[in-house]
């Protein structure tokens, strides 16, 4: 049962799990966990489920206004879809790829994005793609990263490891720039072993980036590093909600969790709506809330980062030439607004196909959510005209939507010595990104599971199929 309001009707003795979040990470946990027949309520303060992947309405077609992929690097979503029996197709992207805006000293160079590179990090410095990106000198000297020996002190920061190793070049105009973009983060605050920890082993056993990339970049699945799904990923969770219901799962959205508290013999959650106790509880909000939560605190002493992005349907020509491929990622040291750009109608042929002739679809992620930029078609019209060389002018932009994310950015580990019964799902325990946080969660249904199975009197263990 998927309804909005008042907590649901739980039994005496409580339910067997209550998740705390209708993103996908609290509905992969809360789907696993009915589809083998226990005992699930998940409460979501939203009226929709889905949480970052939300869907959005621009000149009459639905987009993505949150999550607009996923990463095929696993079979992660393929695996749910296919396992969950969820009606939705799989769809890869136009071919055409993406591209790069730098900052050069005459101002903006536009080039595609090099294929064989992991987090911007390039297999072969002195590849056409790579060169058009960071000059014959910055392939020069990364090309020089044997002469410089592995340090054995404690591991930098990924900027300072590939500053030093191959250069400033790649750092800032592709290691940052990439970092930025997929992690809404600087290098300069990053390490390679989080972000990617089959990279940083390469690079430990080999002593070279380049050496690594490489193995990493031919070790990868043929094809496109991330697919969609037809009419956008918003449907994901809608469909996982009804499946997860269908299986018996009560899901309640506008339903806000005040508190988590672990008495000696019961847990109980606090909603705005009455207390509901369970043997185990999930949370599975953002990272922010998620802290909030397990710290009992009444409210959130720190505002949490926020994403911001703004979508918007432009009725230029120009664009049909698709001059970003599908989309464009933006250096730090150009003086834009945007961090990047997708061309939607470019990027998805479902996109393509349900917009009106002559409209393009573009979303743009703002730098800093913070400075409120980004929010009127003016600005829309002078930040694409610099990412594609399009003159876009605020005229030509026909319908816009703002977005802002409050509690989407991943920030400090997740802590490893939660209260008994009380477990952390999605991006806050797992890291950002579908391909993380789904296999994640489904472990951990796995394991609740079992400890439900273990925990319960022969007599009163389930006899539901499992379908
Ligand atoms: C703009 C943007 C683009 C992205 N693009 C991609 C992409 O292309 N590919 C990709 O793989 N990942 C992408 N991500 C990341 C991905 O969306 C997230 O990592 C993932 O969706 C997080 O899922 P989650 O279950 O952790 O939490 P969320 O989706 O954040 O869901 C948390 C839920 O908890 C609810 N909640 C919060 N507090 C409470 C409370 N107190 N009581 C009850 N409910 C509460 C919220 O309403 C929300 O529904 C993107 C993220 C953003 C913001």
């Amino acid at each position: 049962m998927i309804a909005s309001g008042d907590v649901a009707p739980v039994s005496a003795a409580g339910a067997d799990v209550i998740v705390v979040g209708a993103g996908m990470g609290g509905l992969v946990v809360a789907h696993d966990l009915a589809r083998a027949g226990r005992d699930v309520v998940v409460v979501d303060a939203a009226e929709e489920v889905g949480g970052l992947l939300r869907r959005g309405t621009l000149a009459g077609v639905d987009i993505d206004l949150g999550a607009e992929s996923f990463a095929t690097r696993t079979d992660a979503v393929a695996a749910l879809v296919a396992d969950a029996g969820l009606p939705l197709e799989l769809v890869a992207p136009r071919p055409q790829g993406a591209w790069l805006a730098v900052a050069t000293d005459d101002g903006v160079r536009r080039a595609r994005l090099p294929r064989r590179t992991v987090l911007g990090i390039p297999a072969d410095p002195e590849a056409d793609d790579v060169v058009a990106i960071i000059g014959a000198d910055g392939a020069a000297r990364a090309r020089d990263e044997r002469r410089v020996p592995v340090a054995a002190d404690a591991e930098p920061s990924l900027y300072d490891l590939v500053a030093e190793r191959l250069g400033v070049r790649v750092a800032d105009r592709l290691v940052d720039t990439l970092c930025r973009s997929v992690y809404s983060r600087p290098a300069a605050e990053a390490r390679l072993s989080q972000l990617h920890p089959g990279m940083w082993r390469e690079f430990v056993a080999r002593g070279s980036l380049l050496e690594a990339a490489d193995a990493i970049a031919t070790g990868q699945r043929a094809g496109a590093a991330v697919g969609g799904i037809a009419g956008g990923m918003w449907r994901l969770p809608t469909a996982l909600a009804e499946a997860a219901a269908s299986r018996g799962a009560q899901i309640r959205t506008g339903v806000a969790v005040h508190a988590v508290r672990a008495d000696a013999d019961a847990l109980e959650v606090e909603t705005v709506s009455g207390s509901l106790s369970a043997r185990h509880v999930v949370i599975a909000t953002g990272p922010a809330e998620a802290a909030r939560l397990l710290a009992g605190a009444g409210a959130s002493t720190r505002s949490p980062a926020a994403v911001r992005l703004v979508a918007a349907a432009i009725a230029h020509p120009a664009l049909a030439a698709e001059p970003v491929g599908s989309g464009v990622i933006v250096d730090a040291a150009l003086p834009t607004a945007a961090k990047a750009l997708t061309h939607i109608t470019a990027k998805w042929d479902w996109a393509r196909a349900a917009t009106p002739d002559g409209i393009h679809l573009v979303r743009l992620s703002a730098r800093d959510a913070a400075a409120g930029t980004l929010a009127t078609a003016d600005e829309v019209a002078r930040e694409v005209s610099i990412l594609t060389g399009v003159e876009v002018a605020a005229a030509d932009v026909v319908d816009l939507v703002v977005q802002e994310w409050t509690d989407a950015v991943v920030g400090a580990a997740a802590p490893d010595d939660l209260p008994a019964g009380i477990h952390l799902a999605g991006a806050a325990a797992a890291g950002t990104g579908l391909a993380s946080v789904i296999p994640h969660a489904r472990d951990l249904a796995a394991r609740l599971d079992s400890a439900l199975a273990a925990s319960l009197p022969s007599s009163s263990l389930h006899t539901h199929p499992v379908s």
